[in-house]
């Protein structure tokens, strides 16, 4: 039986072992194909790790359509992603929907009708009702979007990670770099790692912010993904007691089942340098103390940054590439790649087995 569905079962290698590499990997073992997903370094430690968690863009009204039907497919998928996980490896993604309190909008008109053509739930609050819902806030006006979830991204890579170990139809390579690729002229495509040569079906691209980089290495192909560092810090906020996440100007903080509350992020366009900065850390500090006065007293734990897979205006790139119908790519997901990441791995499992897409694919398109 074994021998059967090696031999006859669609072969892929997947290149990046961050939230779409793990994914999608998830996606096609339960669709009976081998998969062999691969990373550079150790998996799941780059963006996907360094990420918020926020179950939502920052400001869904200020996307593209693309970008909005891939959130609202994965934010209806994600309860059932975390409860499944839970299930099958004993590891809880902690799936949370505390609610957004966001405040600092000016573009208010935009943000009222977006909720009503998306039935979100959503209501005006003024600086005592926030208090209501964030006891000690220092922020006086705003809105309170009460389905808006998180999950603790660490741990839903974890989750993932066990689930791949576990799979018998996913086989994980950390540290291995792809050396070669040659598309066979029969169709399909030979990956060379290490020592040893891969034949495979498809090769799929999860490479983040390395997507562009990577790709060049052997082809001219037209992608534009640039690194956004982002830094954030993780204050011990548990005799603060935050139940809901807090939005202003840019700036959030989120709170963990166990106490800690994560403050984000930074902006930053310096390339691939991922080093953390003082004055980053002081300016994320001030910021969450004007939103909480709370946290003044509250110890910084930790302090990281992450690269962000920057692309226009966040949409993805979601296909195969030009000319090359059995190599793909997933990646460009900017600063929504948590929350995009069901939907959009699901579309490019669409595509790679020729199944109905859950949505139209031609905006993701290179
Ligand atoms: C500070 C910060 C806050 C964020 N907050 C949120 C949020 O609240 N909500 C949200 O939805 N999104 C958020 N994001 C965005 C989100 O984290 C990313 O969009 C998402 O993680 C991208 O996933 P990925 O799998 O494409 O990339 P990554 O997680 O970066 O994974 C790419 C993988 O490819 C591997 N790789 C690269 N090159 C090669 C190679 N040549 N060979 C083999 N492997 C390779 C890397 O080692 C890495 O493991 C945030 C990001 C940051 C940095």
């Amino acid at each position: 039986m074994t021998f059967w569905r090696i031999i006859l079962a669609r072969r892929v290698v997947i290149v990046g072992a961050g939230i779409m590499g793990l994914l999608t990997a998830r996606w096609l073992a339960a669709e009976g194909v081998e998969v062999v997903l691969l990373d550079k370094q150790q998996a799941g430690k780059e963006a996907s790790w360094a990420g918020g968690g926020i179950v939502s863009p920052l400001y869904p009204w200020r996307y593209h359509q693309a970008v909005t039907q891939l959130v609202q497919w994965s934010q209806a998928y994600y309860p059932e992603l975390a409860a499944l996980l839970n299930e099958e490896t004993g590891i809880d993604p902690e799936y949370c929907q505390t609610g957004l309190v966001m405040s600092g909008v000016d573009d208010l008109e935009l943000l009222e009708g977006w909720c009503k053509q998306h039935h979100r739930r959503y209501s005006k609050v003024d600086g005592a009702q926030i208090r209501d819902i964030i006891p000690g806030s220092g922020v006086e006006s705003g809105y309170f979007m009460p389905d808006i979830a998180n999950i603790r991204n660490p741990r839903l890579l974890q989750a993932l990670l066990v689930y791949c170990r576990q799979s018998e139809h996913i086989t994980l390579l950390e540290n291995t770099q792809l050396l070669d690729v040659q598309q066979r002229l029969c169709g399909g495509v030979t990956a060379r790692i290490n020592t040893s040569q891969l034949e495979c079906d498809n090769l799929v691209f999860c490479t983040g912010a390395w997507t562009r980089q990577v790709l060049q290495q052997w082809w001219d192909t037209p992608i534009n993904i640039e690194p956004v560092k982002g830094q954030m810090i993780v204050l011990d906020g548990r005799q603060v007691g935050l139940s809901t996440m807090l939005l202003h100007k840019g700036r959030y903080l989120i709170p963990r089942k166990d106490g800690k509350i994560l403050v984000g992020s930074t902006l930053e366009h310096n390339g691939f340098d991922k080093q953390t900065t003082k004055q980053a850390k002081e300016s994320l500090l001030d910021d969450a103390i004007a939103m909480l006065p709370a946290l003044a007293s509250c110890e910084v734990l930790h302090h990281w940054a992450g690269l962000r897979p920057g692309s226009h205006e966040g949409i993805p790139y979601i296909s195969s590439l030009p000319g090359k119908p059995d190599i793909f790519v997933n990646a460009g997901h900017y600063r929504n790649g948590l929350v995009l990441a069901p939907a959009a791995t699901k579309l490019l499992t669409n595509l790679l087995l020729k199944q109905a897409p859950i949505v139209p694919q031609q905006d993701y398109s290179i």
